[in-house]
């Protein structure tokens, strides 16, 4: 059951209160007056305007009743599941058609009509004169999104909020794609709020076989749509445009055409539309590889049928049958996993026969098949190979590669059963569009010059997923392309995914098509900001000032004048985000002053405007390595927000009075104004702190912070933090044009990097205190859980069996002491290798909503601290914006804004959030081993000897980590000649001097080079072992 706002939100026109919710029309600039229509949802809990006592259907008021001003009527309205209680609905008046003859709604404020009165012409079918306007209905957008973004620019197109809001229920990337699609300023799109107008809103009918079928309903509603446009149109045009319903919904149509419509399937609209469109979009519609093959079709069941969705519902309730998200295995796509919460280790689905068609990320119902333990059901595997569409030999190889690693694994490890499962039903699918290139391999020699249509088969970069089948007339210009291509359907009787092609991206391997890909195969939006976005920036831009200080000014409101402190912020190299700066000073009583100081993005991101959806779909800034992909317009990012030296900046100030051991005395938030008095990088923080014949008060502040910093990070050690390790890498690029990289080297960490990073930690913790004391439901945390025992037993085997060593895991301190204590007084690299090791046995921290868990949860175990939050960087990361929002509200700055108040809205948009982070750290190390690829090709040759550690060894080969590069490689022995002990993690290779034993930990040489793999059709790492044997020809 949705809740009140889910159901208010797509129903009314204008609204915004979240990431994906806003549909309008354009937007009005913000100078314009404001009327109801525009409000935010929140108000309309209250209507302006007239309240009507709820009316039964069949008696809600007809006509127009003066459309002068707005009047929100309520009328009882169905869920649009066709289920639930009776809700309100507001049906209004003033809602205009968009038509730039209309007579009728030209009065209606902020009217910005874009259907233009000649409609679209160039079509065999529909070549009246005067043209058409396309009226479309929720499963065009659900399957044919490709081809409506693809539609020639001045076809006029109504959506009505049908659609918007079935499709939001269905499918919030459409949802998104959709609003891409209304806001396009080159488009005619214009959305009629049928459901909220009195001329258009519809109603469940009862009927003699019972009552209306939700899905009746809303073809009816979308119906009634074209209807009322015709009717309305005539009054202020002799001839307007005539309407097309574009509906695959054979009934649909039939019942349009019985009431006198036009209505027509995507494919006939398709092919009667002008040559030259036609060639262009053919290839986007979906549901032309249903014509292929009939054969196979008709053919033997490969699949089970999926059970139908009343047996699902009650295998669920029963507890037969499990739902969860499918996570395919990221090196074999015919293996994966189920996680749920009832069941204590992940579910495995192994092979075809058992995944049933899931595909990663989709929610799926299984049940659980008993008594299998991984390594038997892995024979049950079916990587079969059919002819000329199965795996390539390579592909082959690789596969059964790391099975072999898999089945070491289980040998080894005879108590890890893993309870398997199969899939009798898809909840929900997580389709989108997919990175591929075409395979070659199914493409005959004819294929290659033919521009017919032809059935093709796609590979994606992505490993989690199975190849996909196609139909395109562009086979031979597309072969040596990165392409896009969509899953459309999976039917039972064929062993692929259909899909269709959605666009080419460029070259294999040219930079462009690499970065690109890069961005869509982990889903970060790139878009330039659109207009609505824009529009909610302060109109002076660059030249925005904090206003004099004065007693009317809305900036100065409240906010406290801290311009004469000593403020520096302390960065990286070119950072031109600055989110924080610091100050300390000491106080006559002893003690000593300190205060974070963080960009007050809050005032410039309103809650639920354009802006600030559009951040909270993004979620995060992602950093590539030559390329910056911003959560916030420039403007704020790297103007107005950052907190720049040297000019005056808005703040929310954390600051506290700590005693010279580092204790807090007392604390207390504010927002501010300051002016920074330098910005330092790391490097030159340190030298000015270690320069002894500087004593001015702004290095005197820099050493107060850090010996405040030390303390602070002795304190968190006491308590058990983790000091933990993952190897980060700096590229050098020659220059920015050409982008080459010319180095790769690891970064330095210094004292000031710890002392900022103590700074942050403070702030974050304060911060989360403070919010969680006050809004106890809602607030806006970030929570790391302790890893199961059970994640560290292999490492422990091995740290055990080849050094004597040990991790205590009983507690954060106590493996935090152990850590310290795991060294090898030979190999000071060790220590390090260990760390990173430990760090892939955690889980990953998350942002949570403090009311949706309990509060013995809440703790991060690896800053061993009870609560935590992230407040420090809002420029970059959508949490910190909402927990300025509620520290704004804490201290009764403002009122919290509604949104933050609803503990499901929180849980919404933290998903979002955790997922696009996750994405974004992804897509930030998939750039940087790109470059390192980049970067070791024009090294010496294409050829570069590293020093590595073995950290897996394997039936057939080893696994090593270079450090120096950040790079992970695995060695493959072919031959049958070296012995594998897997007791002991060693195998004993031959050489011409005898055997030569090398194990996990060993350090070893290794020579790196770059081949092309198969697969990803990138450059890829290949190692050889050179010492202390040559691994060459095995
Ligand atoms: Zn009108």
């Amino acid at each position: 059951m949705r809740d009140f706002i889910t159901i208010l939100n797509p129903v009314l026109p204008s609204q915004s209160h979240h990431s994906s919710a806003l549909l309008c029309n354009r937007p009005t600039p913000r100078d314009k007056p404001q009327t109801a229509f525009t409000g935010p949802p929140w108000q309309l809990q209250r209507p302006p305007g007239r309240v009507v006592k709820a009316a039964p259907p069949d008696h809600h008021p007809q006509a127009h009743q003066g459309r002068s001003a707005p009047v929100a009527d309520k009328v009882p309205q169905e869920d649009g599941e066709g289920k639930g209680p009776q809700l309100e609905r507001y049906v209004r008046d003033d809602i205009a058609c968009g038509f730039e003859e209309c007579q009728l709604c030209a009065d209606f404020p902020g009217f910005k009509p874009v259907l233009p009165k000649r409609g679209y012409t160039l079509h065999t079918k529909f070549a009246a004169k005067e043209g058409h306007w396309l009226v479309i209905d929720t499963n065009v957008v659900l399957h044919q999104m490709d081809l409506l973004s693809a539609l020639p620019l001045a076809l006029p197109i109504i959506i009505p909020s049908t659609t918007i809001r079935e499709t939001r229920h269905r499918s919030l990337p459409l949802h998104n794609r959709l609003q891409q699609l209304v806001q396009d300023e080159e488009r005619k799109v214009w959305v009629w709020w049928n459901e909220e107008s009195r001329d258009t809103a519809t109603f469940q009918e009862e009927r003699e076989e019972g009552k209306e079928g939700p899905n009746d309903r809303n073809d009816r509603a979308i119906r009634k749509t074209l209807q009322y446009y015709s009717e309305h149109l005539l009054s202020s045009a002799a001839r307007p445009p005539q309407l097309v319903l574009l509906t695959d919904d054979k009934r649909n149509r039939e019942l349009a055409h019985a009431d006198g419509m036009l209505a027509v399937s995507t494919r006939d609209y398709v092919d009667g539309l002008d040559p030259k469109e036609r060639e262009k979009l053919v290839d986007l519609v979906v549901g032309g590889v249903d014509e292929i093959e009939p054969g196979e079709r008709r053919g033997r069941r490969l699949y089970d049928e999926y059970l139908p969705m009343d047996v699902l519902t009650a295998g669920v309730k029963t507890g037969r049958l499990y739902q969860g998200h499918f996570n395919a295995s990221q090196y074999n796509y015919l293996e994966g996993t189920v996680r749920v919460p009832s069941l204590d280790k992940p579910v495995l689905l192994v092979g075809r026969q058992a995944m049933n068609r899931s595909v990663d990320g989709d929610v799926v119902l299984f049940e659980v098949v008993d008594g299998l333990i991984r390594a038997e059901a892995l024979k049950d595997d079916d990587v079969e190979d059919d002819e000329g569409t199965g795996v390539d030999d390579k592909e082959k190889q690789k596969l059964a590669e790391e099975k072999m690693d898999v089945e070491d694994e289980t040998k080894r490890k005879p108590k890890d059963v893993q309870p398997t499962g199969r899939v009798v039903g898809v909840i929900k699918r997580n389709w989108r569009a997919y990175v591929c290139h075409l395979d070659r391999s199914s493409l005959s020699a004819a294929a290659l010059t033919s521009l017919s249509q032809q059935t093709v088969f796609a590979t994606p970069l992505s490993r989690t997923l199975p190849r996909i089948r196609l139909r395109t007339r562009q086979a031979p210009q597309l072969i040596d392309q990165k392409i896009l291509v969509t899953i459309d359907s999976w039917s039972p009787n064929s062993k692929y995914p259909d899909g269709h092609f959605v666009r080419a991206l460029g070259k294999v391997e040219s930079k462009e098509a690499e970065q690109e890909s890069l961005l869509l195969e982990y889903e970060v939006p790139y878009r330039p900001f659109g207009r609505a976005i824009l529009d909610c920036l302060p109109k002076e831009g660059e030249t925005w000032k904090v206003p004099p200080k004065s007693a009317d000014s809305l900036e100065w409101r409240d906010r406290e004048d801290l311009r004469d402190l000593i403020v520096c912020s302390i960065d990286p190299p070119n950072c031109q985000d600055i989110d924080d700066a610091l100050h300390a000073r000491p106080l006559p009583n002893g003690n000593i002053e300190a205060g974070v100081h963080i960009a007050d993005v809050s005032h410039f991101v309103h809650p639920a405007n354009p802006m600030d959806s559009e951040a909270a779909s993004r979620g995060t800034t992602v950093y590539l390595v030559d390329k910056r992909i911003d959560m916030l317009p420039h403007l704020l990012g790297t103007s107005l927000c950052s907190l720049r030296p040297y000019v005056e900046r808005l703040a929310f100030s954390v600051i506290w009075e700590l005693t010279p051991d580092g204790e807090i005395v007392k604390e207390r938030f504010v927002k501010s104004v300051i002016s920074s008095n330098e910005a330092f990088t790391y490097e030159a923080a340190q030298v000015r702190k270690d320069n002894k014949s500087l004593n001015d008060p702004l290095t005197n502040s820099i050493r107060l912070l850090n010996s405040l910093a030390i303390k602070l990070k002795e304190g968190r050690m006491r308590a058990g933090a983790l000091s933990l390790s993952s190897p980060e890498l700096k590229i050098h690029l020659d220059s920015a044009e050409s982008a080459e990289p010319i180095d790769v080297e690891q970064k330095e960490l210094r004292e000031t990097n710890s002392l900022v990073e103590e700074f942050m930690l403070l702030a974050n913790i304060s911060v989360a205190r403070k919010i969680q004391e006050v809004f106890p439901a809602t607030a806006v945390l970030r929570r790391h859980a302790a890893p199961p025992k059970t994640n560290f037993e292999a490492l422990n085997d091995l740290l055990v069996k080849r050094k004597g060593l040990e991790l205590d895991v009983s507690s954060n301190g106590a493996l935090a002491r152990s850590l310290d204590a795991c060294v090898d007084p030979e190999r000071p690299e060790f220590n390090t290798l260990v760390r990173i090791m430990a760090t892939r046995c955690m889980l990953s921290a998350e942002y949570f909503c403090s009311g949706s868990v309990s509060k013995e949860a809440y703790g991060h175990y690896g800053l061993a601290s009870p609560i935590y939050t992230h407040f420090t960087s809002p420029i970059r990361r959508y949490a910190d914006v909402l927990a300025h929002r509620q520290l704004a509200a804490a201290i009764n700055y403002t009122s919290l804004h509604p949104s933050l108040q609803s503990k499901a809205h929180v849980d919404r948009i933290l998903n979002n959030v955790n997922k696009r982070n996750r994405l974004a750290q992804m897509a930030g190390r998939a750039s940087v081993e790109f470059y390192v690829g980049l970067a070791l090709k024009s090294r010496n040759g294409g050829k570069t000897r590293a020093d590595a550690f073995v950290i897996r060894t394997f039936r057939n080969g080893l696994a090593v980590f270079v450090s120096s590069l950040g790079l992970e490689g695995l060695i493959t022995f072919s031959k049958d000649t070296h012995t594998f002990d897997p007791e002991n993690y060693s195998i004993a290779i031959p050489s011409p001097k005898g055997d030569v034993a090398v194990a996990v930990f060993d350090k070893v040489v290794v020579e790196i080079t770059v081949e092309k793999d198969a697969n990803t059709q990138r450059g890829k790492v290949k190692m050889v072992l050179v010492e202390p044997v040559s691994s060459v020809g095995l």
